[in-house]
Formats: C-alpha cells, structure tokens, sequence
C-alpha cells in the first residue's frame, strides 16, 4: 500500500501513523520530496481501513498495489483448490455438472428431473427450496418440505444436492441437509450469512451479486474462507448490464479473470446468464471451452408451465445432448465428466 501526502503534513504526523501502522505488525518506508510526500507500507494491509486514512486531512490517496483478499488468492495459493462432494470432485480436472429445476415444486417433478438428469450424466442435483423473488406475491419454493423431497431424490439417485439459502435463520436449521449451500446472487454481501457458512465445514456455491466486481466477490469469498471454511466454488451467473435483450449479461471473461486471480474453483450459469432457454446450450459449451471448471443449468420437464424460470429452462432431451458436446469439448480441453452410474 502507498499513502500519498499533502504538504499540510508534520512530523509528529507521520510518527503517530508509523507507531499506529507498526501495531498491525506493518513496517513504514516515507520518503519526503518538495513535491510529494510519499508512505509505502510494507506487510499485510488487509486489516488497514482505507477510509480511515483517507479521513486524515494530511493524506491525499491511498493506493493499494496488492489485492484485498488473501486467503482467496493465488498468489498464496497458488494451486487450484479442488473440493470433494460424495464421489464427486469440483475445481480438478473434472467439471461439475449441476442441473435441475429452478424450484422444487412436487414430489414427483424433483424425482423424475433428478433420475433425468442424472442419467445424462450429471453430477449433482440442483433445485431451490427457498427461492428469492422479486416479488412478494409470486411462488416462494416450497420451503421445508421442498428440502424433504430434495433429499428423497439424493437418496433415489446417489446425486449430492445444491440448494440455496437465504438467512442465517435457515442455514441454522437446515444446512445438514444439504450437500452444498448455494449463496445466491442477492445474498452475495449479506455479510452476516457469509460469516456463518465461514463456520460450516460444508462446500458453499457464492454466486456474483447482480452488480458485484470480480474483486467484491473474492472479498465475499474471503468472508467465507476467514471464518475457516475453504470450500467455497465461485458461479458466474450474469451481472446487469444496459443490455435488455438478455437477462444478465453473462461474463465469461470473468472466469479467466478468477482463474489467474484465485485457486478456487468457478462455475458458469447460464440459465441465469441469459434468460433465454434457448442460449443456455451454447453459452454452457462456451463455459467449458474457456475453461470454467462445470456449469449449473435449469432442466425442467415442462418449462412453459413451470413455477419459476421457465424461460430459461431447458427440457431434459436438450440436457441429454447438450452433455454429449459437454464431453467432446471436455476431452478436447483436457478435461473429464465422470460417466453416470445409472
Ligand atoms: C437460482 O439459482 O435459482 C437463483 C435464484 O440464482 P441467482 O441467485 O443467480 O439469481
Ligand atoms: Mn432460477
């Protein structure tokens, strides 16, 4: 970090800032010029409040040359962080692949979806219980018993179960039901459910808030892993742009970016990244090729009357071919879609 200072400041300025800095443990290099005045710190400044040295009226910037968020980076971390599901792998050489209905919404659609789904190929079985709408009046999941029904299907099928959760409240109560708790793209800086999935042992989805930078969604990642729990996958799931053709519009730059900037493991949406059912199959091949590590898609076996994000559905046929391009281009990027064992 470098402090660039005005010329209203003192000596006796700079001896309380060193003495402040230096109980963090940091060590202060000032070199003093006519025309600026100029503070590098040295050590980790991720515990230095910009804004608090911005507020002294001495201090004209503040620069940061190193990012934010440490237990996320590559820099110290430089290999890729591989997490294990049941039999499953996500972030090595084997791409997760989740599908399922937006929303649990009977007992039969999660069986016969999840037995689909699974006999294309898939890894994991997604579907919400708790769902966050934009309005108050539409379908809200099918709560608790949307959880039972999921769990029937992981049992039917052998797939470990992806469901997202909106409060602390919920996590408390149900986090032992799920295999990996999805952190949705509204909730990406609820801090306070950031810190309490911190302190499961338990793999976290963190999708990227609808307006979040690359960097604020490692620093929600970094919430997560400063609590202890390192098993955090990123999802790319589109961010809001002026385009209004399309939902979202979805970043696959963003994985590249990650990629070089962390060892976690990203995942695409596509579903959520266009909107459009009909984008879902290329932009999910355009995943794999660019080298994300799975894709979470929406199967549902009748979408035009589905209680949420129908449009972006896919039906279970297209799901079933789209996994056999998955595969060819998996192979050609070096990379596997284990087999289904059904
Ligand atoms: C979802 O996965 O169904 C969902 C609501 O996703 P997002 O948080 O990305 O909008
Ligand atoms: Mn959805």
């Amino acid at each position: 970090m470098v402090i660039l200072l005005n010329s209203s400041v003192l000596p006796e300025h700079i001896n309380k800032l060193k003495q402040e800095l230096e109980y963090y443990g940091l060590s202060i290099w000032p070199t003093y010029c006519k025309c600026q005045n100029v503070i590098g710190i040295l050590g980790d400044t991720s515990k230095i409040d910009r804004d608090y040295l911005l507020s002294k009226p001495y201090v004209d910037k503040v620069l940061s040359v190193q990012e934010p968020y440490k237990k996320a980076n590559r820099k110290f971390h430089p290999k890729n962080t591989v997490i294990s599901v049941g039999s499953q792998t996500i972030g090595g050489n084997q791409l997760a692949i989740i599908a399922g209905p937006c929303s649990v919404e009977s007992y039969k659609q999660i069986i016969d979806i999840a037995c689909q789904v699974k006999a294309s190929g898939a890894g994991f079985l997604r579907g919400g219980a708790f769902k966050p709408r934009s309005s108050p009046y539409s379908f809200q999941g099918m709560q608790q018993e949307g959880l039972e029904f999921l769990k029937i299907a992981r049992e039917a099928t052998g797939l470990p179960i992806v469901s997202e959760i909106m409060s602390v409240k919920q996590l408390e109560k149900h986090h032992k039901d799920i295999d990996i708790i999805q952190i949705g793209a509204r909730n990406m800086q609820n801090f306070d459910l950031l810190k309490a999935t911190g302190q499961l042992d338990k793999p976290i989805l963190l999708k990227r808030g609808l307006s979040a930078t690359i960097e604020e969604l490692l620093m929600s990642a970094e919430y997560i892993m400063a609590g202890g729990n390192e098993n955090v996958i990123l999802c790319e799931r589109g961010i809001r742009t002026f385009e209004p053709y399309t939902r979202n519009t979805l970043d696959l730059s963003a994985v590249l970016a990650i990629k070089r900037l962390s060892h976690l493991p990203i995942i695409v949406d596509p579903s959520h990244g266009s909107g459009l059912w009909w984008m879902v199959e290329s932009l999910a091949k355009a995943a794999i090729a660019v080298g994300a590590d799975g894709v979470i898609i929406e199967v549902h076996g009748d979408p035009q009357n589905a209680m949420c994000d129908g449009q972006q559905s896919i039906k279970p046929e297209r799901f079933a071919s789209l996994m056999h391009s998955l595969r060819r281009i998996a192979c050609i990027e070096s990379r596997t879609i284990k087999e289904s064992t059904l």
